[in-house]
C-alpha cells in the first residue's frame, strides 16, 4: 500500500487578478477588496482545520495573482503561513509585475519568500496587450530591480511560445530580452487554447505545429547555451537554482493544497477544491475526494518523472508500491526500450534524448 504522510510541500491559490489574461483558464476572479477580505478568513478557517506539518520543505503560493492582494491583505496571508513556514528552504510566491509595490517587496522579504516567479510572456507591447496582459517588459524590469533591493534574488520568468502571429524573430527578441534580465530560471510553454477562454470564444488559433516544433527545438537549444540548463521539458535554471517545489510535483511527492482552485495528493487519495470563490467562501472545508488506484498511481508516477531529464528513481518506485517498475510494466518496458525510447541507468529510468521531446507518445505506449 502506497504510504500515505503529511505532505511537506503546501501549495496555496490566490484566486485574484487584475484583469483577466485572455488565454487563462485558471480559477481567478477580477481582484474586489471585500471579497479578498472575506477569502482570507475562509482560508484562515481552511488553514486552522488542515493538519498541516509545521516543518514545511517548500510553500508556493501561485494563482491567479497574489500580488494583486493589497498590503495589509498581503501582510495577513502570510501570517496565516508563518507558522509553518519556519525551516523552510525555498518560498515561492508568483508576482505580476504592474501589482508589485515597495511595500509589498518588503512585506514579502519580512516573510522570507525567497523565490518569485513572474509572469514575463514575450518583449513585443502589442503581443502583451492582444494577450491581455497589463506590463510591459519594462515593467518585469523594475519589477525585479525592486525584489533585489530587498534581497531576492532568486527570481523566474515564464515565457510563452507558439502565440498567434508570433514569429521566430519576436521569440527571439523575448528570450534576449528575458535573458539580459538576469533571472535565475526559465519557464517555457507553449500556448494552448482552451474553449472557456477570450481566445477560445474569439476563435483564436496557434501556430501550426511545425512552427511549434521549431520554436520549442530553438528555445531547447539557445537556452543551455546560457548556462540554463533544461532540467524538465518546459524548465531551465542556473546551475542551484531548480524549483524545490515543482521538482516534489514532478517526482510525486504528496502536497498539500489549500484555497479555491488547488488540488493536494496525500498517497491514493487526490483532493480537489472548488474551483468557485463562492463556493469556497460558503465552504472553505469542503473538498472532492478522488482515491486513486494503485495502478493509477504507478502510471501518474512514471508519467510525471519522466517530465524530468534525469528521470525517475527506479528504487523509490519499488520502496512505493512494492514492486519493480519492469514487473509492473512488463512487456511495454521492453517495448520502449528496445526501440530505444526508454533507458536505465544509475538506477534511473528516463527518455531518450528523442523520445523526450515525444513525451506523449511514449506515455501513450505505457497506458
Ligand atoms: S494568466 Fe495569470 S494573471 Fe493572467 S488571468 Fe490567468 S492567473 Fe491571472
Amino acid at each position: 500500500m502506497i504510504p500515505r504522510n503529511k505532505p511537506e510541500y503546501l501549495y496555496v491559490h490566490v484566486p485574484f487578478c487584475k484583469g483577466i489574461c485572455h488565454y487563462c483558464d485558471f480559477a481567478h476572479t477580477v481582484y474586489d477588496q471585500a471579497r479578498a477580505d472575506q477569502w482570507l478568513n475562509a482560508l484562515e478557517k481552511e488553514i486552522l482545520y488542515r493538519e498541516i506539518r509545521p516543518d514545511l520543505k517548500t510553500v508556493y503560493i501561485g494563482g491567479g495573482t497574489p500580488s494583486s492582494l493589497n498590503e495589509s491583505q498581503l501582510e495577513k496571508l502570510l501570517s496565516l503561513i508563518a507558522p509553518y513556514s519556519r525551516h523552510i528552504c525555498e518560498y515561492t510566491m508568483e508576482v505580476n509585475p504592474e501589482t508589485l509595490t515597495k511595500a509589498k517587496a518588503q512585506i514579502m522579504a519580512d516573510y522570507g519568500i525567497s523565490r518569485i516567479s513572474i509572469g514575463f510572456q514575450c518583449a513585443q507591447p502589442e503581443m502583451l496587450a492582444k494577450l491581455g496582459r497589463h506590463h510591459t517588459k519594462e515593467d518585469v524590469l523594475n519589477a525585479m530591480e525592486l525584489l533585489r533591493s530587498y534581497g531576492i534574488d532568486n527570481i523566474s520568468l515564464d515565457l510563452m511560445y507558439s502565440l498567434p502571429q508570433q514569429t521566430m524573430d519576436m521569440l527571439k527578441e523575448s528570450i534576449d530580452t528575458a535573458l539580459s534580465y538576469r533571472p535565475k530560471h526559465l519557464s517555457l510553454y507553449s500556448l494552448t487554447i482552451e474553449e472557456n477562454t477570450v481566445f477560445g470564444k474569439r476563435g483564436v488559433q496557434p501556430l501550426d505545429e511545425d512552427t511549434e516544433a521549431d520554436m520549442y527545438e530553438y528555445i531547447c537549444r539557445t537556452l543551455p547555451q546560457h548556462g540554463f540548463e533544461q532540467y524538465e521539458i518546459s524548465n531551465f535554471a542556473l546551475e542551484g537554482f531548480q524549483s524545490v517545489h515543482n521538482r516534489a510535483y514532478w517526482t510525486y511527492r504528496d502536497f498539500a493544497g489549500v484555497s479555491c482552485g488547488a488540488s493536494g495528493k496525500e498517497g491514493l487519495l487526490r483532493y480537489d477544491h472548488t474551483s468557485s470563490l463562492k463556493e469556497y467562501l460558503q465552504d472553505p472545508l469542503k473538498t472532492s475526494d478522488i482515491p486513486l488506484s494503485k495502478e493509477d498511481a504507478m502510471f501518474e508516477m512514471v508519467m510525471m518523472n519522466l517530465r524530468l531529464k534525469e528521470g525517475m528513481s527506479l528504487d523509490l518506485f519499488q520502496k512505493t508500491f512494492g514492486i519493480s517498475f519492469e514487473e509492473a510494466f512488463h512487456g511495454k518496458y521492453e517495448q520502449l526500450t528496445d526501440s530505444a525510447q526508454l533507458c536505465m541507468e544509475n538506477g534511473m529510468l528516463r527518455c531518450t534524448e528523442q523520445s523526450w521531446h515525444i513525451l506523449n507518445s511514449v506515455l501513450s505506449a505505457l497506458l
